[in-house]
This record gives C-alpha cells, structure tokens and sequence, in this order.
C-alpha cells in the first residue's frame, strides 16, 4: 500500500473503470489528475485547426462532472496544464511516489508517453478499457487480426461474444495525499447552460442512455439510422463514448437486459453491430502499433504525403471553402454548417463529405481527418481514422475505398431540401 497518481485520460467516470479501480484497491493514498497536454502534436503531421469551443466545453462539463463525484467520495480531480513528463516529475518530488495508474490507449503518441514515463523510471501500471468486448476473450491474436471486419464479425459471433461485463464504481475512493501550491484548480466553465444537446460528463451520459432505451428508440434504430434530422434518429452516444464518460460495455449490458425484457429485434442487433465496428476499429490499432513503419496516429497506411504539403492544403482555398460550407454543392455544405455549428454529424453525412472531399475535390484524406478531429464532439482516433481510411481505400478494410455519388445521396436523403433548409438558412 503506497502513494498512487491516478491520470484520467480518455476515461473520464468511475463506473466500469478497471485501472481506476485498482488504483484505489492497491493505494493508500491516490492523486486523481487530468492533464491538458501542451506537447501532444506529432512532428511529421499537420499542423491541425484548433479544437472547437463546443469540444472544449464538453471537456470541461465531462472534468467538472468527474471533479463533483470525486469530491462526494471525499477526493478531487486536480488539472494540471503543460508537458506530461515535467507533469509528473514535478509530482514525483512532491509526492515521494513514482506509481501511475490508467487507462490503456494504442495510438503512438499515447503509448510513447507510457514508454518516456518509464524511461524516466516511473512505474506505469495501464488496462485496457474502452472496447465492449475485451481483447483478450477474442478467439484469435491480435496480431491476427482479419483484415476485414465482416471476417472479423463472423468470428466474433461464432463464439457468441457479445460484450465483458462492466464493473460497478468503487465505493470507496483512497484519500488524496498532502499536496503543495504546484496544482491549478480547474477554472470555472463559461456560459455552457443553452439550448444545446450534448452536455459532458458521467452523469450526464448515463442519464442519456436511461431516456433512449426507456422510450424505446432502440426498436426502431436500424430504420433511422441513416436520417439526417432531429435527435432521435440515432443513439448520440458517441460524444461521451469518445471521452469515457460511459463505457461501451455499460452500453452493451443495458442493450442486453433490454432484449431479456422487450425481445431482440434487429434495431437492437444493429446498436450492437455499429458498436462492434467500434470494436474493430480499436482492435486494428492493437495490430498497426506493433508495426515499426507507422507513421500517423496508427498505421503506416497514413501519412502519404509529408508535413510541409499537407499543411499547404490546410491553407488552401479548396480546404476552406469544403470546411466552413462555402463548396457550392448544397448537400455538402449544408452537412459541413451543421458539424460547425453543433460539432456533431450523423454518419450518413459524415460519408458524403469525406467522399466529397477526397474523391470530387481531391482533397488528402488526412487533411480532413484533421478537420473532423477539432471539430467533432465525438472525435476518436480510432474511429476517425478508421472510417476516412475507409472511405479513401488506405485501411485494411478499404475495398478500394467508397466514393459516393452526391447527387443520389442528396436525392435519397434530402428529397424535398428540409435539411438543407435547416442548415443553409442559419
Ligand atoms: C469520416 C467519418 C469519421 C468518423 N469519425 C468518428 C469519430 O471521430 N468518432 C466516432 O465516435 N465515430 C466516428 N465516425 C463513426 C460514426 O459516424 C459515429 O460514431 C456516429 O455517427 C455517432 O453517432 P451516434 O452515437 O448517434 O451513432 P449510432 O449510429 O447510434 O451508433 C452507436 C455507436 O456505435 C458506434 N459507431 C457507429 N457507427 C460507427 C462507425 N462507422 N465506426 C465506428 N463506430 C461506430 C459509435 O460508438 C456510436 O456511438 C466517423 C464516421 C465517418 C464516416
């Protein structure tokens, strides 16, 4: 039993947090911090836009959330700002501990940190967290992983894995440890209260998640899914799954009982099918990050282009016109006001205007990636990379990529211009 810093990453509750978890079991005294990183831009990618107001607020709600549930268990959440190992240097004077819990994460820069901490001689303990199945029940290695998620799917379903269990939060949070004058309270959030739909942190999730099983929009999912208007067409859980204000297999279980109470029927086998696309994707990054090659955030299939080029074609004018809705095509641009303006895009338009801008503007899919990733709520690496590879043809599971016909989508998805409306009125 000893002193312990614990440091929430993209893992930001209590409930179904393993490595937080272990943390409180096996210290005595724990420090929970939050690091806003300084240094976390990779030398040989662009220069990426800056991350939106609507994300640092969610942020912000979601630390706030996590700082008032600490605080009931008699802790606190401390936010720390600037290079993550003068961080945790300067914790280590003035803690006398070199012990480090949290979360897993398989993207390079993440697992570079983990790497520099213990070179620097500290002692890291991290679990992976964030899929819905865990990878060790996986009937294959990861290294082995099939290429194509409908293999990958199949095999999964073989041997009828549907999710891990969650784990409840710990009753009981290890006192903080005496701390100097080094920390920065969290400041105070800005006028967040409004007519606005995604608010951050774990309350917040699970409240969510209550209301959209308890009305039953589960039932009828796989039929809205590809709408473009309202709230209810989809789930909208991906803004708090992105930064672990739930855990996918909270979601999962919650799915499950639901079936055991009301049937399955294929709306709830979809919610479950696009969260294993999320699984997939993860699972991919375990595979790419054992590969000495990579170059972007996980794989060697990124980075075509070198730095100084792609930042050239953050600066165009194409790149301008396509990010703030200025393209000319009204389906498009309708799609890209509306992620401006709320920071979240159904899946359906987030494919039209990737395909748009790769294949009709002959844009670097990389450069849009960028975009997406200051701008969306929900912004994922996995995820985010994942699909943009998807639909470029880069990834494992590209099949030579999608390009999708603008006009036909705009025709099957917007007949009468209501979205358009919406969006190119405001
Ligand atoms: C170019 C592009 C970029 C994307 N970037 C992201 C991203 O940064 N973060 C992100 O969470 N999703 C991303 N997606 C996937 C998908 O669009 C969003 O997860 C989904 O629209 C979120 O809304 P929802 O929660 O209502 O999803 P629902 O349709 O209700 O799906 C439920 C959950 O399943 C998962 N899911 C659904 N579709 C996908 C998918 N195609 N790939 C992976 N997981 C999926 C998400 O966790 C989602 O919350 C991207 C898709 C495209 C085409």
């Amino acid at each position: 039993m000893t002193t312990a810093i614990y440091w929430f990453r993209n893992d930001l509750r209590l409930s179904d947090n393993p490595a937080f978890t272990s943390a409180c079991n096996d210290s005595k005294f724990l420090l929970p911090i939050y690091i806003h990183h300084t240094n976390l831009e990779g030398v040989n990618r662009p220069n990426y836009p800056q991350v939106s107001k609507q994300r640092r607020d969610f942020l912000e709600e979601s630390l706030q959330d996590l700082k008032g549930q600490l605080k009931a268990l008699g802790s606190d959440l401390y936010e720390l700002t600037g290079d993550y190992l003068e961080v945790f240097q300067n914790l280590r004077e003035q803690l006398s501990t070199n012990v480090i819990y949290c979360e897993q994460i398989e993207i390079q820069q993440e697992l570079d940190q983990v790497v520099n901490l213990h070179e620097a001689g500290f002692e890291i303990k991290s679990i992976w967290q964030s899929s819905m199945i865990d990878p060790r029940s996986l009937p294959f290695k990861l290294q082995d992983m099939p290429g194509v998620f409908t293999q990958f799917r199949l095999l999964v379903e073989k041997h009828k894995l549907k999710f891990t269990a969650p784990l409840n939060s710990p009753l009981l949070v290890s006192p903080l440890p005496k701390v100097g004058g080094f920390f920065k309270q969290p400041t105070t959030l800005g006028a967040s209260i409004g007519d606005k739909l995604f608010y951050g942190g774990e309350r917040k999730a699970q409240a969510h998640i209550d209301q959209y099983f308890e009305r039953r929009l589960v039932d009828t999912y796989k039929k809205t899914r590809n709408e473009l208007i309202g709230t209810d067409y989809s789930s909208k859980f991906s803004p708090w799954l992105a930064l672990g204000c739930c855990s996918a297999r909270t979601i999962a279980k919650k799915l499950t009982e639901y079936e055991l109470q009301f049937g399955s029927n294929e709306g709830t086998y979809w919610l479950w099918f696009e969260l294993l696309w999320r699984d997939y994707f993860r699972f991919l990054a375990f595979k790419n990050a054992s590969d000495q090659n990579h170059t972007y955030y996980l794989s060697k299939e990124m980075g075509d282009k070198p730095r100084d080029e792609l930042n050239v074609e953050l600066n165009s004018v194409t790149f301008k016109r396509w990010s703030m809705g200025n393209t000319g095509d009204s389906f498009v641009d309708a799609g890209m006001r509306e992620l401006l303006s709320t920071g979240y895009l159904s899946n359906r338009m987030r494919q039209v205007v990737a395909s748009y801008w790769i294949y009709n503007l002959k844009g670097n899919w990389e450069v849009g990636a960028a975009w997406f990733r200051s701008q969306l709520l929900d912004f994922d690496v996995y995820s985010n990379q994942g699909n943009w590879q998807y639909i470029a043809g880069k990834g494992s599971d590209h099949q030579g990529g999608r390009q999708f016909n603008i006009a036909k989508q705009t025709q099957d998805h917007d007949p009468n211009g209501v979205y358009r409306n919406i969006w190119l009125t405001k």
